[in-house]
């Protein structure tokens, strides 16, 4: 199976990678198109200067589309910052832990990355207790939260064990800020930006490839950053430099622009909206009528539409099977279906770039699996 791109041939695969995850081919065509020569400046993106017109036009290209599809208020500031996701664990309580306290919800093994490297700059204070095995929530009822805490943070989606929260909480103390890791939900929904204090995400799922990490951040929460902050992780003068401290990854941007186009093309992130809960309910139904030969771990309630984890032949999988499993679907031309090396088993990863027709060729192998090996 091949596809012919800008007269390449191109092996035709699925790619349900968790990340660096698909990339539009649609966009690919056109940065191989440009890639060495720019809109007919004679430089490729990767040659020219970040302080260039050119290059100025590419980011705060990108800037405006992030805040037009997210319908980002003006007293929030848009940011392109290096160091990837995990560069925003450190970031976050470096210049916003003003109190020396923060509230972390851990539901996952990304909130909780962040919460262990939070606590090397302050005091860190778990709204509820770590579930034993991740897959449910607790009750937000029972949340609890300190007095003098500077934010509340939690994983908006979690990538490895599929976990996804809703993106409005009624516990959540009014004068608290809301600090989410949207790394692999983002551009999947809307949400109200002016709920949050902070929103921020890796490109390397849902908008482009990895090396550039997209930051919201409400501008009268910033400009109080440790003294130990590293400059290039400080919000307040990356704002002032609107983005252009120091050099930019800036084809990440470029190809994140490009991305963001894609998502306005089709239809906006209530298309994307639709589309990823068409796709996860496809995996998700065949997993549920499977008499439990499929299994997906997670509280139905939190069940992520990015990024699907199940075992295959039962509660705790069964090795040879899932082996065969990998195999037949390599055969038909699905690739990176491979859990996480934390939790095994599979893991689907239905991002924006992934089709629906894709997703139903998974879901009917994986009934055709069911019906061949099922006792
Ligand atoms: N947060 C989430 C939700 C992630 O999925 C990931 C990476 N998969 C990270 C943070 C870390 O991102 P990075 O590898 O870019 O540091």
């Amino acid at each position: 199976m091949e596809s012919v791109v800008n007269g390449c041939i191109k092996k035709k695969i699925i790619n349900f990678s968790p990340g660096p995850a698909k990339i539009p081919e649609e966009v690919l065509e056109i940065a191989q198109k440009e890639l060495v020569d720019f809109q007919g400046h004679g430089l490729s993106v990767m040659e020219m200067s970040h302080r260039s017109k050119e290059f100025e036009s590419i980011i705060f290209g990108a800037e405006k589309t992030v805040r037009e599809l997210l319908d980002v208020p003006a007293n929030y500031k848009v940011l392109f910052m290096q160091g990837g996701g995990a560069g925003q664990f450190s970031a976050v309580p470096l210049n916003l832990m003003r109190t020396g306290t923060a509230d972390y919800l851990v539901s996952g093994s990304w909130s909780q990355a962040a919460a262990k490297e939070a606590k090397k700059y302050g005091t860190v204070h778990l709204v509820a207790p770590t579930p034993e095995k991740f897959g449910s929530v607790p009750d937000e009822s029972e949340w609890k939260f300190s007095d003098n805490s500077s934010y509340f943070y939690h994983c908006g989606n979690e990538t490895v064990h599929g976990v996804e929260l809703p993106t409005t909480f009624t516990s959540v103390p009014g004068h608290l800020p809301i600090v989410a890791d949207i790394s692999s939900s983002l551009m999947s929904r809307k949400f109200d930006v002016s709920k949050y204090g902070m929103v921020f995400g890796g490109a390397q799922k849902n908008v482009g490839c990895a090396g550039v990490v997209l930051g919201i951040i409400r501008e009268d929460l910033f400009g109080h950053a440790r003294k130990e902050c590293p400059s290039v992780l400080d919000y307040k003068l990356l704002d002032a430099h609107t983005s252009l401290y120091n050099t930019p990854p800036c084809f990440n941007v470029y190809v994140m622009g490009l991305v963001l186009n894609w998502i306005k093309k089709h239809g906006g992130l209530d298309a994307m909206d639709e589309m990823s809960q068409r796709k996860s309910s496809l995996i998700y139904s065949v997993i549920d009528k499977s008499n439990g030969f499929y299994y997906n771990p997670v509280d139905k309630r939190y069940r992520s539409r990015m990024n699907v984890p199940f075992r295959v032949g039962g509660v705790n999988g069964d090795e040879e099977l899932e082996k065969r499993f990998l195999q037949e679907a390599g055969k038909l031309h699905m690739v990176q279906l491979k859990g996480h090396r934390s939790v095994g088993g599979m893991r689907a990863s239905l991002y924006n770039a992934v089709t629906v027709e894709e997703t139903q060729v998974l879901a009917d192998f994986m009934q055709d699996f069911y019906d061949r090996n099922r006792v």
